[in-house]
């Protein structure tokens, strides 16, 4: 029997632009989860979204990783700043381990922290948590025009199933599949739907993803693309392997323009 096509879409970075939900969250779970001696109680969660934390945003894989750096951005003392940022970023991943230890913390009990500030803001006030996520219009049109087309969506994100099921609902996208942090990795997941489905895309913004993927044995027949419109480190988009393509905002709107 043929198989059904099945594209996969990364979702922060490549469906929604959220960086002032990342960083609003992560200002909550500091101000009332994490336990600190860092850090003043007090904190102002009005802050303007921070624009050492936006740069620092394309090393980040999972939530938890964004609580840690918001929490060394609003330290009162030697705080992480433009000036400190690049000797913090070339140790990136040992830096968040190396605090971790020192406060005695774990990543699963920081997850917890921000999604409890998610939780939160969800039962407050809905309509604002959700307002600090902007979709990306081409791509949401891509995929209803995918849909359309007789396309599976996939989509497979390191964010809480719930929580990227409330925002998508919100955009009116249904998705055939969803995968939050709690299912696995993205290659573990991939390669489990290879069996069922011919997978004609895996849209991703983080690079790194995109190399597993490309650089298994399981899943390297999936065409990868990387999100030009994401979160990208700057040397992301050069020298790419041949298994990699860049795919750029405009790539889609030509494809919806065809079909208009
Ligand atoms: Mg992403």
């Amino acid at each position: 029997m043929k198989k059904k096509e099945l594209i996969l879409f990364d979702f922060d970075g490549v469906i929604v632009d959220g960086m002032n939900e990342y960083w609003h969250s992560s200002l909550l779970a500091c101000k009332y989860y994490l336990n600190s001696k860092d850090i003043c109680s007090d904190i102002n969660t009005n802050l303007k979204t921070s624009d050492v934390f936006i740069s620092l945003r394309p090393w980040i894989k999972y939530g938890w990783e964004m609580v840690i750096i918001t929490h060394e951005i609003i330290k009162k003392n030697n705080p992480l700043t433009d000036k400190n940022k690049k000797s913090f970023l070339a140790d990136y991943q040992n830096n968040c381990a190396e605090i971790i230890k020192k406060n005695s913390w774990d990543s699963n009990n920081l997850q917890k922290c921000l999604d409890r500030a998610r939780e939160l803001q969800i039962s407050n006030n809905f309509d604002k948590w959700i307002s600090l996520y902007n979709p990306f219009i081409e791509v949401v049109k891509f995929i209803k025009y995918a849909e359309k087309n007789g396309c599976q969506i996939g989509i497979i994100t390191t964010k809480g199933k719930l929580f990227t099921q409330k925002i998508l609902e919100k955009i009116d996208i249904n998705p055939d599949f969803l995968y939050g942090y709690e299912s696995g990795s993205k290659p573990e997941i991939i390669t489990n739907l290879i069996n069922d489905f011919k997978i004609i895309g895996f849209l991703e913004d983080r690079l790194k993803t995109l190399l597993n993927v490309a650089n298994n044995s399981q899943t390297s027949a999936v065409p990868c693309y990387l999100a030009d419109w994401g979160y990208l480190k700057e040397d992301d988009r050069k020298n790419l392997p041949k298994t990699i393509k860049l795919l750029k905002l405009n790539d889609l709107k030509n494809k919806l323009a065809n079909f208009d």
